[in-house]
C-alpha cells in the first residue's frame, strides 16, 4: 500500500519511519517549492506541485498512492480536492479548510457548544477592545502558528499602533479575530486518532510548556489532571472529529482554567505535543495516523509509567553521550537555524518526579 503525504518536513519523515516497518510505501508532495526536503531523504519520491499542474500527472508521479494525507494545514486545499478524484484523501479537504482559519474553527466550536476564549470577528480593533476589554490577543485568521501573526495588546496606545499598522496592509493580512486574554493555569492538548469507520483511540491529556509561543516541553499524562478533565477533553475531541467526519490523528489544544477547558486551536494532523508517544505509548501517533487513514485497526494507546518530550529548537545536534537509558533522540536532519524545530528528545520514567529530573537535566546540558 502506498501513501502520499503533502509536505516534506519532520512530520512526514516520522510518519514514513512509522509506516515502513508495516511495509507501507511513501511519496511526498513538495507543494510550496520548499528547497530543503532533507527530512524525507531516502524515504520515498518527492514530487513538486504548483497550482495549475495536472492532477493526473501528479498522481502518476507519486506512484498511484492508495491514500493521500497531510503533515500541515497551511496549504492550498485545491490540491487535496484535485487528488480526491483519484483516491481517498484523509483528513478530508473540508476538515483541513476549517482548521486553516481561526474564525472557521471558532464557528465550528460555537456550533458544537464547546467553550473557547470570548472573541470578536470582523470589527475594528478599538471596537474589539471595547467589547472584550484589555488585554486582548489579536490573531490573524490564517498563517498563524507557534505564536506567529499574533499580538497581545495591553493598552489603548498599543491598539492604535496596531490599527495603524493594519491600515497599510492587504485585506487578507487584516483578517483577524480578537480574543480575550485568558489567565490560564496551564496548557494541555488532546491527541486522538479517529479511523475511517469512526472508531477512536485517545492518548492521555498532555501538558505543554511554551516559550515565546513555541512548544518547548510536553509531559504525559498531564500531572494531576482529574479523570473529569480527561473525559471532558475526550468528549470535545470526539464531537469535533465526528462533526468534521475526520479520519487520522487530530490534536486539540486547550487552556485549563480550574476544571474548565477552553479550546485554543485545532491541528488536523499529527502534532508536536504527541511526539512523546514514540516512547511512551504502545502505538505512537504516527503509526495510529497511518492505521486510521488506511482502515487498519487502531493500535493501543496505553502507556506504562509517564513520558515527556523536550524540543530541540535552533540548537546543534546534541552529543549522543547525552542519551540515557530512558531517553531517545529524534533528529530531523534539517539545517540549523535560530528558532527552527530541529529534533526532539523523548523521555520515559516510572513517575513524574523522575521524569522532570531527567528532562531538566537534559535541558540544562543544552544550555551549558
Ligand atoms: P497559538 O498560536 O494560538 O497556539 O498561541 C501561541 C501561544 O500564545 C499559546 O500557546 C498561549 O501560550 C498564548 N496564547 C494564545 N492565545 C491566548 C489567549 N487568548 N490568552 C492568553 N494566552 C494566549
Amino acid at each position: 500500500m502506498r501513501i502520499a503525504i503533502v509536505g516534506c518536513g519532520q512530520l512526514s519523515r516520522m510518519l514514513a519511519l512509522a509506516g515502513i516497518p508495516m511495509g507501507l510505501k511513501f511519496s511526498f508532495i513538495n507543494d510550496n517549492a520548499q528547497p530543503d526536503t532533507t527530512c524525507v531523504d531516502g524515504l520515498g519520491k518527492v514530487v513538486a506541485w504548483q497550482p495549475g499542474d495536472e492532477f493526473s500527472a501528479l498522481y502518476a508521479a507519486l506512484g498511484e498512492p492508495d491514500v493521500v494525507t497531510v503533515e500541515k494545514e497551511q496549504m492550498n486545499v485545491e490540491l487535496l480536492i484535485g487528488l480526491q478524484a483519484f483516491c481517498p484523501v484523509h483528513p478530508n479537504p473540508d476538515a483541513v479548510k476549517v482548521c486553516q482559519d481561526r474564525h472557521q474553527e471558532r464557528l465550528l466550536l460555537d456550533k458544537l457548544n464547546i467553550p473557547c476564549a470570548g472573541y470578536v470577528y470582523g470589527e475594528p480593533l478599538d471596537v474589539c477592545a471595547e467589547k472584550l476589554s484589555l488585554p486582548m490577543v489579536i490573531k490573524s485568521c490564517r498563517d498563524g502558528y507557534d505564536g506567529k501573526n499574533q499580538w497581545v495588546l495591553k493598552t489603548p496606545a498599543e491598539v492604535m499602533a496596531l490599527e495603524a499598522e493594519f491600515a497599510g496592509q492587504q485585506p487578507l493580512n487584516r483578517d483577524y479575530i480578537a480574543e480575550q486574554f485568558v489567565p490560564f493555569d496551564r496548557e494541555v492538548s488532546q491527541v486522538s486518532a479517529r479511523a475511517v469507520n469512526g472508531d477512536m483511540r485517545h492518548y492521555p491529556l498532555t501538558e505543554n510548556r511554551h516559550d515565546k509561543g513555541i512548544l518547548k516541553q510536553s509531559i504525559a499524562p498531564a500531572p494531576g489532571a482529574s479523570d473529569q478533565l480527561q473525559q471532558l477533553a475526550q468528549q470535545h475531541m470526539a464531537s469535533i472529529a465526528s462533526e468534521l467526519d475526520y479520519a487520522g490523528v487530530l490534536a486539540v489544544e486547550f487552556f485549563v482554567c480550574g476544571e474548565q477547558l477552553l479550546v485554543n486551536e485545532l491541528a488536523p494532523r499529527v502534532h508536536n505535543s504527541g511526539h512523546w508517544t514514540q516512547s511512551g505509548s504502545d502505538s505512537c501517533q504516527f503509526e495510529n495516523h497511518l492505521r486510521a487513514i488506511t482502515g487498519i485497526a487502531l493500535g493501543s494507546t496505553a502507556m506504562s509509567g509517564v513520558a515527556g518530550m523536550v524540543n530541540l529548537i535552533g540548537t546543534e545536534k546534541p552529543a549522543l553521550s547525552t542519551l540515557t537509558a530512558d531517553s531517545k533522540l529524534h533528529w530531523y536532519d534539517k539545517s540549523v537555524r535560530p528558532g527552527r524545530k530541529l529534533g526532539h528528545m523523548n523521555f520515559k520514567a516510572a513517575n513524574t518526579d523522575l521524569l522532570l529530573a531527567g528532562m531538566s537535566g537534559f535541558s540544562r546540558s543544552l544550555e551549558g
